[in-house]
């Protein structure tokens, strides 16, 4: 059972766009309101803009990749994001093929004071990679990962999707950390965080990025690492898209067999608060090996269940003796735990489609599962006929906490889980008492919270979220100033330069 995995989300195929037949810029050009008028956009400070139609001409010349505009074939489906619910459309999306487009595309946007909306997976539920009236640097087309078997290392496009790094390096008995959603874009998870099944053991995602090459906000191409401008390889890991375009990931990989122990057990709802509470031990002195979520998942229509999900990669002989306290919980209605191979494991939550449902959440880190707070989450449970509704717990911790929380522009590492709850309805639906639910439900939990993680950013404000960047703050100020100081990517968990 994967995170989300009764939520409704579809293939990365769905955001695939087709290929426009040539000329189709020029026609599109042609097409937009009278003949010789410019284009219309927006600004990143949200003014009307004129973009002339020989500027626009000039940007889809100079890519290899497409440039394109509203009514062109495949402009639909390059403008969406996984959450439905966000219906935007950009005035220009650039579908970079490298480096070298990404660089006209930041050109463009910077000289003409665009707002700039960068999409790698396209998952941010508050639908961070898209936007309206701006440009869209779309990366579906900067996909791939290659892997240096000799040094364990990987380079992985800033396009890529997980399941793309996953298979590559698998090949090679080698593995980094990656969520559990295969479709999420390696480029908004890594930069700001990413918890998966094996996190505990090798850290965040972003705890395992050697080096990144980026096009920053002057379009300058750049690699930033330990050695090479240090600051900037700071503060992208884990200060999201704020610094500039990552083309790519160097990755460090961990020698891996690939069969792992996973799966679900399933209990009633009944046995929600228990189950918790065992689980809140459990959790707190597991083995790295382990990673062990907890959920309440209430499809429409059914008050919900328990979900404990699993993955050990650990030794066999003491896979007993680690799951013994779970088992302790008595029969559930499905144990399915068993040898699986972990790209297959990591696929599995993948195929729901979420073109119909929109999507809301919040969430907060947490340090310990106390039994007012578990029974606070179970009591204010609510299912609904009318939604989907889901309670969370990701495991943390582990090799997740070995990191000094100023180390990296990551700050979160003494979170034990991270706790949210997720609700998606059918999109025609009035969404208004689902919302109104999930704020007030949260609002109960809220105070057992300590920050949040960036990646699920939903609707906050700018100082919450410039306190949650923590002790990081200050510097990710100044970085940002010195890369960034007009604020040209300001679609993210926004560090506001104030040079
Ligand atoms: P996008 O919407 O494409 O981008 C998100 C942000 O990153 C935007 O601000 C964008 O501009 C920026 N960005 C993306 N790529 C680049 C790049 N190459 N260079 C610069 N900026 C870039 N998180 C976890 O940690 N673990 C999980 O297991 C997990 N599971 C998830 C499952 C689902 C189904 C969903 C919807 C989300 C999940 N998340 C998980 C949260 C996830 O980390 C965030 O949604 C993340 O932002 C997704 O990245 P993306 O590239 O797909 O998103």
């Amino acid at each position: 059972m994967d995170r989300r995995r009764f939520l409704k989300f579809s293939s990365a195929a769905a955001v695939t766009a087709t290929l426009p037949h040539p000329g189709a810029i020029a026609a599109a050009l042609a097409s937009v309101s009278e003949p010789k008028s410019d284009i219309a956009a927006v600004t990143g400070e949200g003014d009307a803009v004129s973009l002339e139609r020989a500027a626009v001409q000039e940007l889809a010349d100079a890519l290899r990749g497409r440039l394109l505009l509203p009514g062109m074939e495949g402009y639909e489906s390059a403008r969406r994001v996984l959450n439905y619910s966000i219906d935007k459309h950009p005035a220009l999306i650039a579908q970079c093929t490298g480096a070298a487009d990404v660089q006209y595309a930041v050109d463009f946007a910077r000289s003409h004071d665009l707002l700039l909306a960068v999409k790698c997976g396209g998952h941010s539920f508050s639908g961070k990679g898209t936007c309206d009236g701006g440009l869209m640097i779309d990366l579906s087309r900067l996909r791939g990962a290659r892997v240096n078997p000799a040094s364990r290392t990987a380079w992985v496009d800033g396009g890529s999707l997980l399941g793309q790094m996953d298979h590559e390096t698998a090949a090679f008995g080698l593995v980094t950390t990656a969520g559990t959603v295969s479709h999420t874009g390696i480029g908004g998870l890594t930069l700001g965080g990413g918890y998966g099944r094996l996190g505990r053991r090798f850290g965040l995602t972003l705890d395992n990025v050697k080096g990144v090459e980026i096009v920053t906000a002057d379009g300058q191409f750049r690699r930033a690492d330990g050695e090479e401008n240090p600051d900037l390889y700071w503060a992208v890991r884990g200060g999201g898209g704020n610094f500039g375009v990552v083309t790519s990931f160097e990755m460090q990989l961990h020698p891996f067999d690939r069969n792992v122990i996973a799966g679900r057990l399933v209990f009633p709802l009944p046995r929600a608060r228990d189950v918790l509470e065992v689980y809140a031990e459990f959790t707190e002195d597991a083995p790295r090996e382990l990673y062990a979520d907890y959920m309440i998942v209430a499809p429409p229509g059914s008050d919900g269940v328990v979900v404990l999900s699993i993955c050990y990669i650990g030794s066999q002989k003491d896979l007993g003796r680690v799951l013994d306290p779970l088992r302790k919980l008595g029969k559930p209605m499905v144990d399915d735990i068993k040898d699986m191979d972990y790209v297959t494991l990591q696929r599995s939550g993948d195929d729901d489609d979420p073109r119909t449902t929109g999507t809301y959440q919040k969430s907060g880190f947490i340090r310990g599962i106390s039994p007012e707070l578990a029974a606070r989450a179970v009591d204010g449970f609510q299912a609904d006929p009318n939604r989907l509704t889901l309670l969370y717990f990701q495991h943390c911790g582990g090799a997740i906490s070995d990191v000094a929380p100023n180390a990296t522009a990551f700050a979160h590492r003494a979170a034990s889980h991270n706790m949210f709850c997720t609700i998606t309805w059918p999109l025609e639906a009035d969404a208004a008492s689902h919302l109104q639910w999930l704020r007030s439900y949260w609002a109960t939990l809220d105070p057992y919270t300590s920050g949040f993680y960036m990646n699920d950013i939903a609707d906050e404000g700018q100082q919450v979220v410039n306190r949650n960047y923590g002790v990081n703050y200050e510097r990710l100020v100044q970085v940002k100033n010195q890369y960034d100081p007009a604020n040209l990517f300001r679609l993210n968990a926004n560090v506001v330069p104030t040079a």
